[in-house]
């Protein structure tokens, strides 16, 4: 599902380097990311998500060499079959919370906005618990309704891939493990694969695989 081989990568304007000699997730497996801040955690999200790019090796995600892809069709790519939960959940507060779950039909005509995609954002909404919150706004909610809100526009499109950076951060003890049961579960109902970013070493025992980005991570010789 994940492949890295013989990766380099540098920020243009210098400073951190990640070479990864070799990473692999396999499908419908959940892996995490740990590693201290700085360490290139959401360096390594965005390699696999093909938002940057690297100077030498190949990344295979869901199936696509996403290193050879040019600019247009790496972030087609990105919006067709990865689902994202970001560390602040990133909603958009002028949306209410249905328009934010099915925001990533307004990215990329190749995903339908049909009934099909109607329905699984109300199931999905109805598994969260916030079917009630559909008509609210981001800023009518609490931090455990965002995050569910921000975990069901990542599945909305039933992606084959599923990268969360930190999302149980900021959320009290109880919030996280339910936050994290509800991913686990959707996951499975949908037989995706998951790399999630947590600074939680408490949650570690739940994944199938942990990924010490701090061995990859550094500055340029
Ligand atoms: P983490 O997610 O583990 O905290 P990041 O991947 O965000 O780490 O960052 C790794 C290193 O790369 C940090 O030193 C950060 O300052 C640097 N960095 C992140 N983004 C950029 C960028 N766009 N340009 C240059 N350096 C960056
Ligand atoms: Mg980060």
């Amino acid at each position: 599902m994940i492949e890295l081989r013989d990766v380099k990568f540098e920020y243009t304007r210098g400073g951190f380097s990640l070479r990864v000699p070799e990473l692999q997730i396999s499908a419908g497996t959940r892996a995490a990311a740990i590693g201290p801040s700085g360490s290139g955690k959401t360096t390594l999200l965005n390699l696999i998500s093909g938002i940057e790019c690297p100077e030498a090796g190949r990344i295979d995600s869901a199936g696509v060499r996403v290193d050879r892809l040019s600019p247009v069709a790496r972030r087609a790519f990105r919006i067709t079959n990865i689902g994202f939960v970001f560390q602040d959940f990133l909603l958009l507060d002028y949306l209410d919370v249905l328009q934010n779950i099915l925001y990533p039909y307004r990215l990329h005509h190749d995903l339908r906005l049909d009934a099909d995609a109607r329905n699984r954002a109300q199931r999905l909404a109805a598994d969260l618990g916030i079917d009630r919150l559909l008509d609210r706004r981001p800023d009518e909610l609490s931090q455990g309704e965002r995050q569910r809100v921000a975990i069901a526009r990542a599945l909305v499109t039933a992606p084959k891939l599923v990268l969360a950076d930190e999302p149980t951060g900021n959320l009290d003890p109880a919030t996280k493990q339910h936050a994290l049961d509800l991913l686990f579960e959707q996951c499975d109902a949908l037989s995706m694969t998951l790399f999630m970013v947590t600074p939680d070493h408490g949650l570690l025992d739940r994944f199938d695989q942990v990924v010490d980005v701090s061995a990859f991570g550094g500055s340029p010789p």
